[in-house]
Order: structure tokens, then sequence, then C-alpha cells
């Protein structure tokens, strides 16, 4: 799946259909009370939480790039993050900390956010989900280096298998003089661990 890969329109009657199947199979009683609009309610649910499956980075940016002659570390700390890991369909969720060098050219602070949530209501896992809004944040204004940290708790870790409940999964993408650099990326990681 490549940066711009864009899935087809969801059939929600047909995803309800499955969820009517999924929850008798748990051993549901599909027409007790509490469950009659269920099936229906999580496709809605299922069709929000993918949502990023019928979007690209370009239309959620949606040109607010700007000219800017700042050649300055830009930070935005604690973005927050929604996904669902691939493996279980399980949430991971967390906090995301985005870093850019301009050259030339800057991005309105909602559209890093907008750029991680596109992604994140994909099915991911973090290596890649880290890695993803890097690439398309430096691509949207061909950022002359980009760092990305994403710090995140998985429930398919919390609430089975191994039940580690307090452990946090934290994920980095560096690009261009992030990586190239290290007292680039150096003052990249000092701003982000402030405060
Ligand atoms: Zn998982």
């Amino acid at each position: 799946m490549g940066l711009n890969w864009q899935g087809g329109l969801m059939d929600r009657q047909k995803v309800e259909n499955l969820m009517r199947e999924l929850l008798s199979e748990i051993g549901e009683d599909l027409n007790r009370d509490g469950l009659k609009d269920t099936p229906a309610r999580m496709a809605k649910a299922i069709e929000f939480l993918t949502r990023g499956y019928r979007q690209t980075p370009e239309e959620v940016v949606n040109g607010a790039i700007f000219e800017s002659t700042a050649d300055n570390m830009v930070v935005i700390r604690d973005i927050e993050v929604y996904s669902l890991c691939e493996h279980h369909l399980m949430p991971f969720f967390g906090r995301c900390h985005v870093g850019y060098i301009s050259r030339g050219k800057v991005i309105g602070v909602s559209k890093i956010a907008r750029i991680v949530d596109c992604f994140a209501s994909r099915l991911q896992i973090q290596e890649r989900l880290t890695n993803e809004v890097a690439r398309a944040l430096r691509d949207s204004i061909d950022a002359e280096g980009v760092g990305v940290v994403m710090e995140c708790h998985h429930l398919c870790m919390m609430m089975r298998g191994v039940e580690k409940q307090n452990s946090t999964m934290v994920t980095s993408a560096v690009l261009g003089s992030f990586h190239d650099d290290p007292a680039t990326r150096a003052e990249f990681m000092t701003l982000v661990n402030k405060g």
C-alpha cells in the first residue's frame, strides 16, 4: 500500500450483515434489546475508524502550505493518535511528536494532525504508521528534514496475551537532515522530551 493508495467505498450494509454473523457466532442473542442496533452501529464505527482508506494525505492537507523564509526547526508535541493494529484489529493509542526544518515552505499545524489521522485510520503497525507520517510530511512541503516520535499503548498487549498493562511502545522515523546530522536529531529529541 503506497502513500496514495485509496480503497473503494465501504458497503455499510454488507459490513452490518457480517457484524450480525460475528455477534451470533460469539453466542449472542441478536434479538435482545441492547443489541438491536449494534450491527448498524458497528458498521458505522468501522467505516469511521477506517476512513483513511478513503483519503489521501494530499486531500487532507488541501493546499494549506505557505511560503516562509524561516529555516529553524518547528516541533509540534503531543498530537493524539488513535489507530487499529493490523494483527488483532484492536486499538492502539497514544501521542506523536513531529518536527521539521523547512526549505521555504511550512504547513498549517492542524494539517499535521490531519496527516497523522489519515494514516492512523487504516489498519496499522506503529512502526509503519510512524514512517508514513514522516514521509507524507516531507513530501507535502519538500522539507529539509523531518522527525517523528510516537508513543502508544496497545490494547492487544494490555487486554490479552502477555497482559503487560503499563508498557509503551516508542517508535521514531527521521528523514533528511534529521537522519544525516546528529546535532539536528539531538535538538529534535531534546525539544520532544521537554515538558
Ligand atoms: Zn495487535
